[in-house]
């Protein structure tokens, strides 16, 4: 009976508060709200045939999460943000080593 009314209170007194989007947990105070930009919803159509077209679509928003998730959050955007900068120096080494080849090649035509 205490246990019942004890869980009755505390839904009531939680009632008003928001769950984290992602996970759904109930927040138990202010402090473990964090405000983070996360996929809210999307779309991804995929044609397959003569004209094969790939069409996405994504929408972000800014919605109330918990510590644990602000977290996941913020590690995968520095993740994403590190291969993206890996991507850049990828494509500079590349374009390095093609005027590189070119060169050779330039170099190698004049000296004969
Ligand atoms: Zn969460």
């Amino acid at each position: 009976m205490r246990e019942n009314f004890t869980r009755h209170v505390s839904c009531i007194s939680l009632g008003d508060m928001a769950n984290c989007y992602l996970c759904g947990t109930r927040f138990r105070s202010a402090d473990f709200q964090l405000r983070r930009k996360v996929r809210t919803g999307g779309s991804e159509h995929v044609k397959f045939g003569r004209d094969r077209a790939v069409s996405a679509r994504t929408s972000y928003g800014f919605r109330i999460v918990c510590g644990r998730c602000g977290r996941k959050i913020d590690e995968a955007k520095r993740q994403e943000l590190l291969i993206e900068n890996w991507k850049l120096i990828m494509w500079v080494l590349l374009l390095l080593a093609l005027a590189a080849a070119r060169w050779s090649n330039l170099a190698s035509m004049t000296g004969n």
